[in-house]
């Protein structure tokens, strides 16, 4: 049977060490603060929103929102942006995407000081991803996978590992980020011949398909570990991830539950970045 690699040992011991951060950043008079930018009421947004205030709340890390009507204007909208861009009490910002489609999104993207990038969408924090540099903040999710083979010690050193998805937001800082850890990476996507050879050789892997399921025992081999990424809702109705856990389970050694996995972590992660903005800003 394999080892469940739980997100919430992991989010534990992430928060002890937000938690520490946030008490010495106080005894310097530093409050650390995140700013929220909202167009519009989706669903997944306000439920992000909601996870991510009260895990700010119970990490004594403070927060504002701004609400913005579904049909603002970019004008508006940049104006917003300026505005917590250049307040000194806000150290990271969090903007809900995608934006309506009358809404230039790059040119949000563009106008977002990579400093306060606490989700890692601007080019800013690319090139710190790719360098390996303290510039911006890495997309959360690539960066929960890491803290997770980190928290049970999975040392990437001159392992051989995969990533299935070439995503920006996932797939490809998750490729550098295991490259930085000095693993051998080899990225797969819909264009790859013969995945299931591919993904079989690796020693880790981690799947961000973005389809429920897709990777299953044909694709695994004894001693692997397994992160899996995907959020998915099957059939019955149930969260399910990317990979068939069903079928890997007793193929592998360790693997990501979903629910209970890589999701878990990211919040923190969010979190994590505000207070490291915080502290940066001391620098
Ligand atoms: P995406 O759709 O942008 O990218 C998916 C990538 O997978 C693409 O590069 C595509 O080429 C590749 N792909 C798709 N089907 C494939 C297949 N059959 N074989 C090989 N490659 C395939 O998705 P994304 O934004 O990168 O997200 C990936 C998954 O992660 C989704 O399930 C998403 O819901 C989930 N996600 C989870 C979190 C989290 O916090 N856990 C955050 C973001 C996304």
């Amino acid at each position: 049977m394999a080892k469940q690699l739980l997100g919430k040992e992991v989010t534990a011991a992430l928060n002890e060490r937000i938690k520490a951060d946030v008490a010495g950043l106080a005894e310097k008079g530093i409050q650390p603060r995140l700013g929220i930018i909202r167009v519009g009421e989706r669903p997944d947004d306000v439920s992000y929103e909601r996870g991510a205030t009260k895990r700010c709340e119970t990490l004594g890390v403070e927060y504002e929102k701004f609400l913005l009507p579904a049909d603002v204007t970019q004008e508006e909208l940049m104006a917003t942006l300026e505005k917590v861009n250049n307040d000194d009490k806000i150290h990271g910002i969090l903007i809900f995407r995608p934006l309506p489609k009358h809404l230039d999104e790059a040119a949000v993207i563009k106008a977002l000081k990579p400093e306060k990038d606490v989700d890692g969408i601007t080019d800013g924090s690319m090139v710190g991803v790719f360098a390996g540099t303290k510039q911006g903040f890495p997309p959360c999710t690539p960066q929960a996978c890491m803290e997770i083979l980190d928290h049970y010690g999975i040392d990437c050193k001159g392992k051989k590992a995969v990533v299935v998805g070439r995503s920006l937001v996932v797939g490809k800082p998750a490729a550098m980020m295991l490259l930085q850890r000095h693993a051998t990476v080899t990225i797969c996507h819909t264009r790859t011949v013969d995945m299931p050879s591919v993904v079989k050789e690796a020693e880790l892997v981690i799947v961000a398909a973005g389809r429920a399921g897709v990777v299953d025992d044909r694709y695994l081999s004894p001693g692997q570990i397994v992160v899996d990424v995907g959020i998915n809702v099957n059939e019955e109705g149930k969260l399910c991830g990317d990979v068939d856990y069903a079928k890997a389970e007793p193929v592998v050694e360790a693997i990501t539950p979903v629910p209970g996995g890589v999701g878990s972590v990211t919040t923190s992660v969010l979190v994590g970045h505000v207070v490291e903005a915080a502290k940066r800003t001391l620098e």
